[in-house]
């Protein structure tokens, strides 16, 4: 049985609701975020989970535990938020003992306790200044000790990162796996940022008003979306209506442009309407004319963005982003000129329309 158990799990408000039918089993030390747009119901859920919402319908099982109509308090979960929400008048030692002396945990234990949190995030020569004296990221890492201190079955973490600048959010991102990964902790963690919720999970719950679209590992959620929102959301993709031409070779057309695909199309009738994606890093400058989905392409733009060399193209009528890797020797066709492009048949997804 899993860890944590969410299953048919409703949440409305008045009448709308914002949270339909949420199933998820998560194991034991997992790491998992909820990924989706603004208001698609992911702080919600993770409400539910903590206790602050209780489930219109359905059921949440901690540790074979029911704790759907557990108050916050009698569940022993951590959780973590954008705000750092630390009390402003107690010290950064105080802080991370907060919720050990409300259990009256003994002076010693909390003491002990306390100890071992600052160590673990690296701030002892910070434990008696006061939040204001702190930068934005060590606030937020007192509020993970602070969640961490009593230790918390599930650890739940709602856009910790979001009030951090970028260089900040990726360094502390890595010390929130990898502390998540040293305790052994269950965590789920709410993103709307696709980057943040690829590098950190070990696997994604992508979200779309109220509903779940996918649950996946990174890579399965990247490579194989199953649905346009997915493919659209996680990552930058290129995606076009297309129709079905040969369902048993895998052939399409986009706008009069035959393209193969590797997906089995065999449910799919000829004429057929979908959707085609392909990742800008997929297509490149085809180096011999044999291989499938050689076609011509217009070169339309070249934008510089560090390690990556965007090149805009269009394929008959249809635009494309293509992404090559920088490198000092790169040589890039002229604006105007056609070129041969191609991408293998793997690459090219198709989904519903
Ligand atoms: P964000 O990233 O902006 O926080 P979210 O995916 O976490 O978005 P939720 O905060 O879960 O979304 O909100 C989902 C929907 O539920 C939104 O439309 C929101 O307005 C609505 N909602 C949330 N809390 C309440 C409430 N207490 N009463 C009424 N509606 C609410």
């Amino acid at each position: 049985m899993s860890y944590l158990s969410i299953s048919g799990v409703t949440k409305q408000f008045g009448e709308t609701v914002v949270v339909d039918n949420f199933n998820l089993d998560i194991e034991k030390g997992e790491f998992v975020s909820f990924l989706g747009p603004s208001g698609c119901g992911k702080t919600t859920t993770l409400r539910m989970v903590a206790g602050f919402e209780t489930p219109t319908s359905g059921k949440i099982l901690l540790d074979g535990a029911d704790i759907t109509d557990k108050a916050p308090n009698q569940r022993n979960v951590g959780m973590i938020f954008q705000s750092y929400a630390l009390f402003p008048n107690m010290t950064v030692a105080q802080n991370i003992g907060f919720g050990l002396r409300v259990r009256r945990e003994p002076d010693a234990v909390v003491k002990q306790r306390v100890e071992e949190m600052i160590s673990l995030i690296n701030l002892e020569k910070h434990a008696n200044k006061y939040p204001y004296q702190l930068s934005g990221g060590q606030q937020q890492r007192v509020s993970l000790a602070r969640a961490l201190a009593i230790h918390p079955q599930v650890l739940l973490l709602d856009e910790p990162l979001s009030a951090l600048d970028a260089k900040i959010r990726i360094s502390l991102r890595a010390e929130i796996r990898a502390i998540q990964k040293k305790l052994g902790i269950t965590a789920i963690f709410v993103t709307h940022d696709q980057e943040e919720a690829l590098s950190i999970s070990d696997r994604i719950v992508v979200m779309n008003a109220g509903l779940m679209e996918q649950v996946g590992t990174p890579f399965e959620i990247y490579n194989f979306p199953t649905t346009v929102f997915v493919a659209n959301f996680v990552g930058s993709l290129n995606n076009a209506p297309a129709e079905v031409i040969e369902p048993s070779r895998g052939l399409i057309s986009i706008d009069g442009v035959q393209f193969e695909s590797a997906v089995d199309l065999n449910q799919r009738r000829k004429g057929d309407k979908v959707r085609v994606a392909i990742r800008p890093e997929r297509l490149s400058f085809a180096s011999e004319q044999k291989k499938a989905n050689v076609v011509d392409a217009i070169i339309e733009n070249i934008t510089f963005l560090g390690s990556v060399v965007r090149i805009q193209v269009k394929i008959g009528n249809t635009k494309f982003n293509m992404d090559t890797f920088n490198n000092p020797f790169l040589e890039l066709p002229k604006i105007g000129s056609t070129e041969q492009v191609t991408c293998s048949r793997e690459a090219v997804l198709v989904l519903d329309e």
